[in-house]
């Protein structure tokens, strides 16, 4: 399995050895290491070198860190992608430009008009990098995922789901992908019923390491050998056996992320 969006960029060496060797066991061979800005970006790409079987990059600017960016942070954001100034290919340990989004319903974040023109310009680089977005968003899904259509994205997840019916429309019927946290897992969420109306083809699953550990974690910091919890509780909702559901998420994560195996 592969958990598609973890951040592992502030823990030590020997805690992410542990962490990669945990997953392993459990299955879960592969993660979606996930950046936030500039700075965790090169965190990120030096512990994907150092596990190269295990580890994906995800690199770009969250919503949440859109305030007071530097001239010139999309030249940046490029150059790190292709590794140096003259490559002419991204590197297998890039799977993503991610993650980048709208957030509408937390005042902790910088208001839309800041947030925007940084999304917009992520989703640029992504198109010409032809890699696929990893998306933030509450609250305004829908108009996210209208952005992405109108700047002609292909391919993109909106990362921890947990909007309503309505997105989830506008979401899958511009052939984009919906991933699933340990949220679902929650007795009282949404996700419970709504997880039954998501196309089996447009489903991802993932942590969110280290926040919102799946039941019977929950309280505990997340990680990626947990995402066995959230298969198995979405498994068991959709009345399928965990194979096949395990198989179906392999074959998404295989047409959303081309370099990921
Ligand atoms: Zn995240």
């Amino acid at each position: 399995m592969t958990d598609t969006h973890a951040h592992l960029y502030d823990r030590s060496a020997d805690e992410l050895q542990s962490i990669v060797a945990d997953a392993v066991n459990a299955g879960v061979d592969t993660i979606i290491n996930t950046a936030v800005s500039i700075q965790t970006a090169k965190i990120v790409l030096d512990q994907c070198d150092r596990f190269p079987q295990n580890l994906r990059a995800a690199i770009g600017i969250s919503p949440f860190d859109t305030n007071n960016l530097e001239d010139g942070w999309d030249s940046e954001l490029t150059e790190l992608l292709y590794g140096s100034p003259s490559a002419q290919s991204i590197p297998q340990k890039i799977a993503a430009i991610g993650e980048i989004g709208l957030d509408g319903t937390n005042p902790a974040y910088p208001a839309i008009d800041v947030q925007a023109p940084v999304f917009i310009r992520q989703l640029e680089i992504a198109v010409t990098s032809n890699l696929p977005a990893v998306i933030h968003s509450r609250g305004i899904e829908k108009r996210a995922a209208e952005i992405c259509r109108d700047i002609g994205v292909k391919k993109a997840v909106f990362h921890c789901f947990t909007g309503d019916a309505d997105a989830l429309e506008c979401i899958v019927d511009n052939g984009y992908y919906i991933s699933i946290s340990g949220i679902i897992t929650y007795k009282n969420s949404h996700l419970r019923e709504l997880i039954k109306s998501v196309p089996i083809d447009n489903l991802l699953i993932e942590t969110d390491t280290p926040y919102l550990s799946p039941v019977p974690h929950r309280g505990k910091p997340n990680r990626p050998s947990f995402l066995t919890c959230t298969a198995a509780e979405i498994a068991r909702l959709l009345d399928i056996n965990e194979p096949e559901l395990i198989a179906a998420l392999k074959k998404n994560t295989a047409a959303i992320f081309p370099n990921i195996y």
